[in-house]
């Protein structure tokens, strides 16, 4: 099969991979529709973090083609949705919400697990990782957004779970890339009042609105802060969402914080959380990656009734064979996030 193949730092393209065979009796094979780049990937891509040469990508939808004797939840001809990676929904750690330290688990596309930029994935532990998306003839702009369930929108749904969210919250959004604009979206799903969008970004403000942004911040660090507490009456968010990982996002998400609440995190912190400042004012953080699979079920319901469509954070679409551009679109910063089209339904 055709698949992304990652070579080395800013060489990635498509070669040819063997075709998945199912070797264990809980493998489900898929055949990949929609995937898109993580901004995860553009680590790797960039030369940040180190990657195996070979599969990529961990964002897909797909078909169904075959199951091992032990899967009994999707079937042949089922439209899934994967989270990025698989986990057994049973073990101590996936039953206390965090799939990502399953000891069974993995990550799609880590160079040897297949990719979801490629034709088709064998899928680990197919039964607790899979989600059936029901009906057929859906649109494609409902298939974007249920690509977005395998991560972006997950993620951005952690940060305003991690944080507490309530309704009628006043609710403060660091980070205005694709999952930045997820939280905003996932913190109005919660029943925040007021969403304050951090964004400089005329295209990027546009979807925040969209997804029901309030108020938009365009200053950074200090003046961002002052910004947030006049906003607030002085008082600060009631729920702070730091969706970029930077030294300088890490240190507003806290000061713009009210006391007595929590910093819902999700950019991978690349900065110190400034512990004595957050103790003082009785600020906690909960966060980390995504506990994809277990989100997926009542989002997916919520895109298929249209409720939310976070499907419009993918603002470039190429398909497999120039999967190169759709990396050096986002590395450049001309596009939000990228869509694969890989095959038809
Ligand atoms: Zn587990």
């Amino acid at each position: 099969m055709r698949a992304a193949i990652f070579r080395g730092p800013r060489d990635i393209e498509v070669g040819e991979r063997p075709d998945p065979v199912i070797r264990e009796p809980t493998d489900a094979i898929v055949r990949v529709v929609l995937a898109c780049v993580c901004g995860s990937d553009l680590w790797y891509y960039r030369g940040e973090s180190p990657h195996a040469v070979g599969s990529i990508g961990h964002e897909f939808i797909g078909v169904v083609e075959e199951t091992g004797s032990e899967v009994s939840s999707v079937g042949a001809g089922d439209m899934v949705v994967a989270p990025f990676i698989y986990s057994d929904m049973s073990c101590p750690h996936c039953l206390r919400g965090s799939t990502i330290s399953c000891p069974r688990g993995g990550n799609f596309g880590d160079g040897i697990i297949d990719g979801g930029q490629g034709e088709a994935v064998r899928v680990p532990l197919a039964e607790s990782t899979l989600v059936r998306v029901p009906g057929t003839g859906h649109s494609d702009q409902t298939l974007r957004s249920l690509l977005t369930l395998s991560d972006v929108m997950a993620t951005g749904h952690h940060a305003a779970v991690s944080a507490g969210v309530r309704r009628g919250d006043a609710v403060a959004v660091v980070g205005d890339g694709a999952v930045g604009l997820s939280a905003v979206l996932a913190a109005r799903r919660r029943g925040a009042e007021r969403v304050i969008a951090l964004s400089r970004h005329p295209d990027r403000q546009a979807i925040a609105k969209e997804f029901g942004a309030t108020d938009v911040v365009e200053a950074r660090g200090e003046a961002a802060t002052e910004a947030v507490m006049d906003l607030t009456r002085g008082i600060g968010a009631d729920a702070s969402l730091e969706c970029v990982g930077t030294p300088q996002a890490i240190a507003t998400a806290f000061a713009i914080a009210r006391p007595g609440s929590t910093v819902g995190m999700v950019g991978v912190p690349h900065g110190d959380v400034p512990t004595a400042q957050t103790f003082f004012r009785n600020v906690g953080w909960r966060g980390g990656p995504a506990p994809a699979r277990i989100y997926i079920p009542e989002l997916l319901d919520d895109v298929l009734s249209g409720t939310i469509n976070p499907g419009l954070v993918l603002d470039y679409e190429t398909d497999l064979d120039h999967v190169a551009d759709a990396y050096a679109v986002m590395d450049e910063r001309r596009a939000i996030k990228s869509l694969i089209r890989v095959g038809s339904l």
